[in-house]
């Protein structure tokens, strides 16, 4: 047994899972209440009158052959949201345990711990060095009741990848004693590979991958989490248990077909071109004062004047992020690069808000 199973809420451990009506598709259903005609016009595949199988052998290996895992090592849920949520609800103990965070950074890690009643350590990313992730600050702030360290890479909101090898510091350094989920939800907008091929190395190591970015489904609501197979059997007791909706499965497995896949990275290589024409554009304008550099499909823009510029974008009908709550991130907004249009509109709203000859 993984090793790093130990540190799970020991309810969790012992809990009896929901027994899930079985998935038998030779014989015909009559063992799960459900209606034995579909509704009118319901052109799913499947069928929306019947619950759909609890991680669907198709979909987990072609999730599997896509992110190059085992099936094994694969637990598809609804968005990373969900394999956040249910990280922190399977090896946290409300009052006792906690996640650490390296702030700014994405919102749900810790939505999730409060949540659940669990404690958030904060170590910050060092601004002076691009928001980098200080792994020796966070390796000291390590208490026994730290069981998730929670590393975004690129981060969400500064853009940045987190240095591999202080990644792979914190998985060796923390080995049978914290779980390091490593977000990598914007990876297939950074030129570096994802950490996936470090899971048989480190039994400790969570990568969460989702299909919402890259491949232009967040409605679906998919995401990945892969892990080592106990960790991913040990979640999948605590999931719900038809967690993935019909026209979930059927899309994603249409929308990231051969075709699908080629279309996306055509999608992305023109995404990461405007990303590199807004970079260079915007610190152009009086109202800007820096752009950080990015590796995910968003831009941290400094500004000299954050409300004008978000009255621009509002003028020109586009909005764009105003994160300037989190910390060290006073006068920061963040934009998601959008269409070559759109990054026109915006460009040229901002100049005429600065005064400047549009
Ligand atoms: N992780 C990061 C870093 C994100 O920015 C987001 C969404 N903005 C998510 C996870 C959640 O994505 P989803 O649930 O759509 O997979």
């Amino acid at each position: 047994m993984n090793p790093i199973l130990q540190l799970a809420r020991p309810d969790i451990l012992s809990l009896q899972p929901y027994q899930h009506a079985a998935w038998e598709p030779s014989l015909e259903r009559m063992h799960a209440n459900e209606m034995p005609w579909r509704a009118n016009g319901d052109s799913t595949a499947a069928g929306l009158n019947r619950y759909p199988e609890p991680q669907p052998a198709e979909l987990i290996e072609h999730l599997a052959a896509l992110y190059g895992v085992a099936p094994e090592q694969v637990l598809a849920g609804r968005g990373s949201d969900e394999g956040i949520d249910l990280l922190v609800r399977a090896f946290c103990r409300a009052g006792q345990d906690s996640v650490l965070i390296c702030p700014p950074t994405f919102g749900m890690y810790k939505v999730s711990a409060r949540i659940q009643g669990a404690g958030v350590v904060e170590v910050p990313l060092v601004k002076e060095h691009n928001f980098a992730l200080d792994a020796d600050a966070v390796l000291a702030a390590w208490r026994e009741d730290i069981k998730i360290v929670f590393v975004c890479s690129p981060n969400n909101p500064t853009g940045g990848l987190a240095d591999h090898a202080a990644i792979e510091r914190l998985c060796e350094r923390l080995a049978n004693r914290a779980l390091v989920v490593v977000d990598e939800a914007y990876i297939e907008f950074a030129r570096t590979d994802s950490l996936v091929a470090w899971l048989g190395r480190f039994p400790n190591l969570v990568v969460l991958r989702t299909l919402s970015k890259a491949y232009a489904l967040a409605g679906a609501r998919c995401g990945a989490l892969l892990a080592h197979p106990d960790i991913v059997s040990l979640l999948a007791r605590v999931i719900t248990p038809y967690s993935l909706p019909t026209q979930t499965i059927e899309s994603v497995l249409r929308f990231t077909d051969a075709t699908h896949r080629a279309d996306a990275q055509q999608r992305i290589d023109t995404l990461l071109r405007e990303r590199d024409r807004l970079a260079e554009q915007l610190p152009q304008n009086p109202l800007v004062r820096r752009v950080w550099p990015s590796d995910a499909n968003f831009l941290l823009v400094e500004c000299v004047d954050a409300d004008r510029v978000l009255r621009a974008a509002a003028a020109v009908g586009l909005i764009i992020r105003d994160p300037r709550s989190q910390l060290s991130l006073e006068n920061c907004l963040r934009i998601s690069v959008g269409s070559p249009e759109q990054n026109e509109r915006l460009i040229q709203g901002i100049r005429r808000a600065s005064g400047a000859a549009a």
